[in-house]
């Protein structure tokens, strides 16, 4: 059956991004023709090798790394649990971790369960404009601090944090220090050289390749301790048989990402800025959460007072356009986002944030349809009368 051609308005980027053509293209072979075994000692086996080889270049290229330091995992998460879990395994009597209360449900999943086991776990909190404060890493690191582990860039607010302070203070004091970068690829440049982190994670997803390839870069000399073990892949360090089709696919949309961010990038903030100013003028009782800057260029999460997010996605996407109240793994639980919480926002407030987040494929109509749609749909849920584009003498229908 064909799908559906009725148009998607895509403002979800930083849930998932479209996959590039170029990268279908690219992997397509891997997949029909030579779909051998990378450790396979005959040629058919060593061609896909040669593949993956060249993929983990290119992937290693993006952030600046050496090929030998990058290991393909199956998606962020994994990268995620095995940086801190190698930390914890490889220094066996260091039983405390750092991280933040604004990571990804992947860092406060795995630290909640640490917790269970024994470990002790140090939240560092943020402020209203979800911003940390270095100093509290500082005063947090003790003795027996395994890891600490801070994202590059928030997925929800989009708000950047000073990873490379952070992780100088790490090395400093001798901590192991990791950094979820999931979001960042595309938008901002990465130089592990330069931040001097010892992990850092990446999702091919979110970086126009597809869903469950992802990989930890760990730094040369950094003793690392397998999560997912089995066969010697990855130079031993994880197991299972390579997605040779995936991680030629990371490795295209990483080269495509590294030659083309700069053009991109301010088409995509200049987009971002009029949705933004373009709501915040026509509706009111809107108000935008997280820093204005340091932010990610594509992302803008805002709240509509009276408004519910939930309703206000349905009727979006009633009108074709996909949008997101916090993060995607919270949305359908109704409950309100840990991030903004965090942030000292009211459950009332959370529940009625918005998040938009653009990618390279965003157009002005995408943005135009979101505009036009806007003020109707939070003014009926509001029980008034939008601002514009409705004139005031129309009736809205309730
Ligand atoms: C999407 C995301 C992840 C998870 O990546 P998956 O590949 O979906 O597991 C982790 N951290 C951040 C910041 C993300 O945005």
């Amino acid at each position: 059956m064909p799908m559906s051609k009725q148009p998607v308005y895509y403002l979800d980027n930083n849930a998932t991004t479209r996959v590039a053509p170029e990268v279908v293209e690219a992997m397509l072979p891997y997949l029909t023709e030579q779909w051998g075994n990378p450790s396979s000692a005959y040629t058919f086996g060593k061609k896909a090798g040669h593949a993956v080889a060249e993929a983990r270049e290119k992937v290693a290229a993006l952030i600046n790394a050496n090929p030998r330091e990058i290991i393909f995992t199956s998606c962020g998460t994994e990268s995620n649990n095995a940086a801190i879990n190698s930390a914890l395994t490889s220094q066996p009597g260091k039983r405390h971790v750092i991280t933040t209360v604004v990571e990804h449900s992947a860092n406060i999943q795995f630290g909640q369960t640490l917790e269970k086991r024994g470990c002790e776990v140090t939240w560092i909190p943020v402020d209203r404009a979800g911003q940390l404060d270095v100093h509290e890493i500082h005063e947090a690191i003790r003795e027996d601090t395994a890891i600490v582990s801070v994202m590059l860039a928030n997925n929800e607010t989009g708000v950047i944090y000073p990873v490379e302070e952070i992780a100088a203070i790490c090395r400093a004091k001798g901590v192991l220090f990791h950094t979820d970068a999931v979001q960042t690829p595309g938008k901002l440049k990465l130089d592990v050289k330069a931040m001097e982190v010892d992990f850092l994670s990446l999702s091919a997803h979110k970086l126009h390749a597809p869903k469950g390839i992802g990989m930890l870069y760990v730094r040369k000399g950094v003793s690392f301790q397998p999560y997912v073990m089995g066969g010697g892949q990855e130079q031993g360090r994880r197991g299972g048989t390579e997605n040779v089709a995936n991680m030629v696919a990371f490795g295209k949309a990483a080269e495509i990402a590294m030659a083309s961010i700069e053009e991109n990038l301010d088409r995509i903030r200049a987009l971002r800025d009029r949705m933004e100013e373009g709501i915040i003028s026509s509706i009111e009782g809107v108000t935008r959460n997280g820093a204005k800057e340091p932010r990610l260029a594509n992302t803008s999460n805002l709240s509509f007072t009276n408004c519910e997010a939930e309703a206000i996605l349905l009727l979006l996407d009633r009108e074709g356009i996909c949008a997101s109240s916090g993060s995607a793994c919270t949305t359908g639980s109704m409950a309100p986002s840990h991030v903004l919480t965090a942030m000292g926002l009211t459950p009332e407030l959370a529940m009625s944030a918005v998040r938009l987040s653009l990618s390279k494929y965003s157009t002005d109509e995408e943005v135009d349809h979101l505009l036009a749609k806007m003020p109707e749909i939070v003014a009926k849920l509001r029980g008034t009368v939008p601002q514009t584009p409705t004139p005031k003498h129309q009736k809205i229908e309730q």
